[in-house]
């Protein structure tokens, strides 16, 4: 790349190593030697000018140590390894980073390409360079596993890296941008997704940091190895065009500085020359035409301090007329990555528009290198606690601006860089953003929205696909729950829900519901055995109740019926002893009508799980003590011996008509092994409104597979068409009922 149309290159620049094509192929050992001390010498050079002595000792130990260890590889283009990490440390003293990340620099790739251990460079180097070593080597790991699976973890571990150490992060960097730069000796295919991998999360990474110059850079060649044809085309377009432009630019640069010199400020004016990807991206963002967005004139203007630069703001407007709605106070608001200035587009000379920005010196060296800035431009005297202080501060308050800022759904769309490895960020249907904790489900969800959506969520829909409630959600997910009016909690959630919220929530609803659900089953028992008797619970006096209580030791009706609907209390003998304490005769006996019941599963009165009975199943009821009515499907063959040899415990039961609630039953299909069985199956049970919670196989038998399915269903009626549609598969051998 010519250095024109890289307008931007700070760290290159002040690096002592050329571009590794300066590091001469394969030659003798005495040259390469030769050549090598040479390096040496400069890069202590350049040392000496930020380093002590002691650490330059150290570095040019990492460099001796790092070129042996490498001695015989070589690069694709031919040139030795060494110098690649040895360009690295180059690109990082642009930074003037501390000695133990350029001894990491320099050793970044000994302990993957050779047979050094970390334990050898822990002991050699110290601790804390062996682990930012280990750091940038966990990253590059990570590139070779399957991409799309790969980088949602490279960005994890990115972070987890970044926390602890951003040195490890800088490195990276140092390592991507050289890579790019010696881009042209792989294969086009790896280049390309070389060039895609570093639009996409390395340089909005740089951009996060703050590390403008080398976004800018990494965009530049990102945008060149990517779309090669179209980075040409515009290059050429750029350097045609900058004749007629140098003219133009000199005209406004002199009656900027002549007017600010009139107005007594002292400032360092300067041109910007667009870089191309810029370019490139207003002209398919905005749809604009080459010369529409090369027609725009970019100046900065950097002042000694903050009050200057709104002086100088004001002499600008003086000069040539704002364009209205374009002025951007980011000394005000600073940008999410730390950047500071003020912009104003201007209408120059010509009527052309003139962009201008304007910043302090400090806010111009946190603009170009970011967080790295910290090394750069750190005072003589601050010691490396401090430093380590203000770097975390810069992490931090880029989290928390990053928390506070208008558009998150943009950032996770364009950065890709997890900001938050604890924490998901989900869209409700509005639009509106809800950050949860990592694991949270729907459910939890649902209870963050509102505990009325949480108490009525019977499914719900995640990026428009109906969805297990268990599901895990993932930053960016859409969810939409949706409610009916009867339903209530399903104690089942509370094995995975998440959120403090929602637990608190659940335990808080099924504990007064399964007292008032208790109260209701008991009082429909108590109900029935005076209706065995021939009698109604009108028959009692408030005295006989009275007496039941004390001798209860209970201090309302209702605990007593709750007694009885959690079967701790048999209401026959309950009825009983009411009407003995008045004395009144119980009637002859008569055919008892069954209990009706409601599918509260979990509450007091439970499905059992062996047989999983819908509304429209014949049904039959245990009380069980302690857990209230348990209903069995009236065939299920778990209860077969219990009902023989202990019948008068067993109740006749009733649906209650109730609509809106959702139960949870089993199928078994036996199917032709086929292509695409499988999906037909669930297409058919999805198409007749249906949710799969479950499936599972058997081990194949010959030319059939046993399917086991879980779904939800309405009742028997809807289960029956599923059933039906099933059959309508020609692979389809046989379904039925599944019961455990
Ligand atoms: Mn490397």
């Amino acid at each position: 790349m010519s250095a024109a149309a890289l307008p931007a290159s700070v760290p290159a620049a002040a690096s002592p190593v050329p571009p590794s094509h300066a590091v001469p192929g394969p030659q003798t050992p005495e040259a390469y030697q030769a050549e090598l001390a040479l390096q040496l010498e400069k890069l202590r050079e350049l040392l000496g000018t930020y380093l002590k002595p002691e650490d330059i000792d150290r570095v040019a130990d990492a460099f001796l140590f790092s070129a042996d260890a490498h001695k015989g590889q070589f690069r694709i283009s031919g040139a030795p390894y060494f110098s690649h990490p040895l360009a690295v440390a180059g690109i990082l003293t642009g930074w003037h980073l501390d000695a133990q990340a350029l001894c990491a620099a320099l050793l970044h790739d000994v302990a993957e390409d050779t047979d050094i251990t970390l334990a050898t460079l822990n002991e050699r180097f110290g601790k804390v360079t062996a682990e930012l070593v280990d750091g940038v080597s966990k990253l590059d790991k990570i590139e070779f596993q399957s991409v799309k699976v790969a980088q949602a973890e490279n960005f994890r571990k990115m972070l987890l890296a970044m926390a602890r150490d951003v040195r490890v992060i800088l490195i990276k960097l140092a390592d991507r941008l050289h890579n790019m730069r010696t881009l042209e000796t792989l294969r086009p295919d790896k280049r390309r997704r070389i060039a895609r991998e570093t639009l996409d999360i390395y340089a909005p990474i740089a951009n996060r940091l703050g590390l403008n110059t080398l976004y800018r850079e990494l965009q530049e060649l990102g945008f060149k190895h990517l779309y090669p044809l179209r980075y040409r085309v515009l290059s050429k377009a750029v350097k045609a065009a900058r004749g007629n432009r140098r003219e133009v630019v000199g005209k406004i640069l002199n009656n900027i500085k002549a007017r600010l010199a009139e107005a007594k400020i002292e400032a360092e004016v300067m041109g910007r020359e667009k870089h191309l990807y810029g370019i490139y991206r207003k002209m398919r963002g905005k749809s604009l035409s080459f010369s529409e967005v090369l027609d725009i004139y970019g100046f900065r203007v950097i002042v000694k301090d903050v009050p200057t630069c709104y002086l100088t703001l004001g002499v600008l407007h003086g000069l040539y007329k704002p364009v209205p709605g374009k002025f951007k106070d980011y000394i005000a608001i600073p940008k999410g990555n730390g950047y500071k200035s003020l912009h104003s587009t201007l209408i120059g000379p010509y009527g052309t528009p003139v962009e201008a920005q304007i910043r302090t010196t400090e806010m111009h060296h946190i603009a170009e290198a970011g967080v790295a800035s910290h090394w750069l431009y750190k005072d003589s005297g601050s010691a490396f606690s401090e430093l380590q202080q203000m770097t975390h501060n810069w992490l931090q308050s880029l989290l928390e601006l990053q928390s506070a800022s208008g558009d998150p759904a943009e950032f996770l769309e364009h950065v890709k860089i997890d900001l938050f490895p604890s924490e998901v960020f989900v869209f409700t249907p509005a639009g509106k953003i809800l950050s949860l904790p990592r694991g949270a489900t729907a459910v939890d969800f649902a209870y963050a929205v509102h505990t009325d959506i949480g108490n009525r969520c019977v499914a719900c829909r995640i990026n428009q696909e109906l969805t297990p409630l268990r599901a895990e959600l993932k930053s960016g997910d859409q969810v939409e729950i949706i409610v009916a009016a009867h339903a209530n909690p399903n104690p089942a959630w509370l094995s995975y829900v998440k959120t403090a919220r929602a637990r608190s929530q659940i335990r808080y609803f099924l504990k007064t519901m399964q007292q008032g659900e208790s109260a209701r089953l008991g009082e429909r028992l108590v109900q029935q055995a005076f209706a065995d008797l021939n009698t109604s619970v009108d028959a009692v006096s408030e005295a006989s109740w009275e007496k039941m209580l004390r001798e209860c030791g209970a201090k309302t009706r209702e605990e007593v019926m709750t007694d009885v609907g959690l079967g701790k209390r048999l209401a026959p003998v309950l009825v009983r002893r009411l009407l003995l304490f008045g004395d009144t005769q119980p009637g002859e006996a008569r055919a008892a009508g069954p209990v009706s019941i409601r599918g509260s599963e979990g509450m007091a009165v439970e499905l059992a799980r062996c047989c999983r009975p819908i509304p429209g199943d014949p049904v039959i009821g245990l009380i069980k003590k302690g857990q209230g009515l348990i209903v069995h499907a009236f065939d299920c063959p778990h209860i077969a011996k219990s009902r023989s040899q202990e019948a008068g415990k067993w109740l006749d039961v009733e649906w209650a008509p109730e609509s809106g609630r959702i139960f949870d039953t089993r199928i078994r299909v036996v199917a032709q092994n086929a292509p695409g069985v499988l999906a037909k199956i669930a297409g058919s049970i999805a198409e007749a409104d249906s949710n799969i919670l479950n499936v599972s196989m058997d081990e194949e038998r010959d030319t059939c597979t046993t399917l086991y399915f879980t779904l939800q269903v309405a009742d028997r009626v809807h289960l029956a068409n599923i059933m039906r549609a099933l059959r309508h598969i020609p692979e389809v051998v046989r379904i039925s009922r599944a019961r455990e």
